[in-house]
């Protein structure tokens, strides 16, 4: 596999091929990414997956610093998924691009929005709220990554995960506001055997607090089958979804939101309907956020 460091060395691999696959990730990587590189490496002629950490995202204070990072691991389990999805796959057909902080923001990047200078790319109403309001750099770092990444990759198509709902909704905004030629695909989300979604965050958890947190989708499943049967008011979802989450007090320390959003512009809305997504965000005792959502 290739390990491209600089945007030049990218562009000359992604000349070689046609239909390329793009994966953006953090890092750390789990099941829930190596699913899309697997989808990625039998739908396209060349996969690339990012592996960088951007600082855009982060605010002072948040866990930059200490956000897991292993790039030889993270190269493994990409060859290791990628030849168990194709055993005839050859080198020149994966890549892993993992570039400077620098080689990303040639202007340099402080955490402080303030202190900031350069170009960055805003998506706008539907940003602001939710994991925009607890974070409020977050999609403004989101979606000025992903614009970078995506003029320096051209891909055929890129693959988000369905885990950060509202993250998926920016994108595509964002792809089809500055007519970015990519087609994005939005992948189911991957969970571990307890039902807890998969994240790199995860490794925050101490092993009785990772068991416990399963309670997070148990809550998202218990207010689909009321959806199902015929609730759909948010505060009746709500209800389901906090008196669930209350069975693992304390170790669910609080709840940040339990919303309903329509899909186009993850707009709230208080009535649901199919397509809608259920979200949590909910904070674990020690501090630890964690996020799930369900297509009802
Ligand atoms: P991250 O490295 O956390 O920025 O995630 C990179 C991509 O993987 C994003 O599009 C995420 O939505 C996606 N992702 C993260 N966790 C999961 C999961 N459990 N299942 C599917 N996709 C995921």
């Amino acid at each position: 596999m290739r390990i491209l460091r600089t945007v030049e060395s990218l562009r000359e691999w992604r000349g070689m091929h046609e239909k390329v696959g793009f994966l953006p990730t953090m890092g750390a990587l789990h099941d829930g990414h190596l699913s899309m590189v697997r989808r990625s490496v039998l739908e396209n002629d060349a996969t690339v997956v990012s592996v960088f950490v951007n600082p855009s995202q982060f605010a002072p204070g948040e866990d930059l610093d200490s956000y897991p990072r292993d790039l030889q691991s993270d190269v493994e389990k990409i060859a290791k998924c990628a030849a168990d999805a194709d055993p005839e796959i050859t080198e020149a057909r994966l890549a892993v691009f993992a570039p400077t902080v620098s080689a990303m923001y040639p202007s340099g990047i402080d955490l402080d929005a303030s202190k900031q200078r350069g170009a960055f790319v805003e998506v706008l109403g539907c940003s602001h709220f939710l994991e925009g309001a607890v974070r409020p750099q977050f999609f403004r770092g989101v979606a000025t990554v992903v614009t970078k990444l995506l003029n320096a990759v051209q891909p055929t198509v890129a693959y988000f995960g369905q885990k950060d709902a509202q993250q998926s909704v920016v994108v595509k905004r964002l792809v089809r506001d500055l007519l970015l030629p990519a087609r994005i695909e939005v992948c189911p989300i991957v969970r571990e055997s307890s039902g807890l979604a998969m994240s790199s965050r995860n490794a925050y958890l101490s092993a009785d607090l990772r068991a416990r947190a399963a309670v997070l989708y148990r809550s998202l499943c218990a207010a689909q089958e009321a959806f199902a049967a015929g609730t759909t008011d948010l505060a009746g979802l709500q209800h389901v979804v906090n008196s669930v989450l209350d069975t693992e007090r304390p170790a669910v320390e609080s709840v940040d939101y339990v919303s309903l959003n329509e899909p186009e512009f993850f707009q709230l809305t208080c009535t649901a309907s199919r397509g809608c997504f259920l979200s949590i965000a909910v904070r674990m005792k020690g501090g630890v956020r964690l996020l799930d959502n369900v297509i009802l």
